[in-house]
């Protein structure tokens, strides 16, 4: 296996980038996890990241990347443009290039790091037309990584063609169901855990947790 190899985990502190966290510490001797800084509409996301990073033991990156909300404004950012999406719309979530430029920014600094490996909970299961969460992006990127830098990175996605509910038997089979469940941000109203109920993120993230808690049995055990 890959034990003796090095990663770097972009990393949010949502339930999906933390479980990637845990997978990549199960896998590799060295990770490191990396934080974009973009202006996020709540600052506890980026507090909750830096939170996970030092309990779990693991070197936290923050960079600095506030010229994408310059470059496009976009509801992660702004309170005056509402999160919604129109039919055959991308969500107003969505920010142009922004998995290219956070992969391309934690490719150079995994180099740096002496990481091979970059570790990326993007899906394309839950496609919500994110064209940057496709799996064949994901894999030109890597070429593309590989010649621009001439090292031979792998990025991973372990949640790849995982469902909400596949993504927390995941988390659970890594023995951070609770962890997760408890400590990470998915809200887009930055409510802690399982959230304010109302937001897009909030319900998609609950429905894949009930339907785990079912199929599971876990809901009958708490
Ligand atoms: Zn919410």
């Amino acid at each position: 296996m890959t034990k003796q190899e090095r990663a770097v985990v972009v990393f949010s502190g949502g339930q999906d980038s933390t479980t990637c966290l845990f997978w990549a510490k199960e896998r590799f001797a060295g990770v490191e996890a990396v934080t974009f800084d973009y202006g996020q509409r709540h600052k506890r996301e980026l507090e909750v990241a830096a939170e996970i990073a030092k309990e779990l033991g693991v070197k936290h990156h923050v960079l600095d990347m506030s010229l994408l909300n310059q470059l496009a404004p976009n509801a992660l950012t702004r309170t005056d443009i509402a999160i919604e999406q129109k039919e055959g719309e991308l969500p107003t979530t969505f920010v142009d290039g922004r998995n290219l430029l956070f992969l391309t920014f934690a490719a150079v600094l995994a180099k740096q790091a002496g990481a091979k490996h970059i570790v990326t909970g993007v899906c394309e299961t839950d496609f919500s037309g994110y064209p940057d969460c496709r799996d064949v992006f994901i894999k030109s990127l890597n070429v593309t990584l590989n010649l621009a830098m001439d090292y031979p990175f792998a990025i991973d996605t372990p949640l790849m063609w995982l469902n909400k509910e596949q993504t927390w038997e995941l988390a659970d089979r890594l023995g951070a169901f609770d962890f997760v469940r408890e400590r990470t941000l998915t809200c887009y109203n930055g409510v802690v855990a399982d959230g304010c109920g109302e937001c897009p993120a909030c319900k998609l993230r609950k429905r894949g947790l009930d339907d785990y808690l079912a199929s599971s049995g876990r809901g009958a055990q708490s």
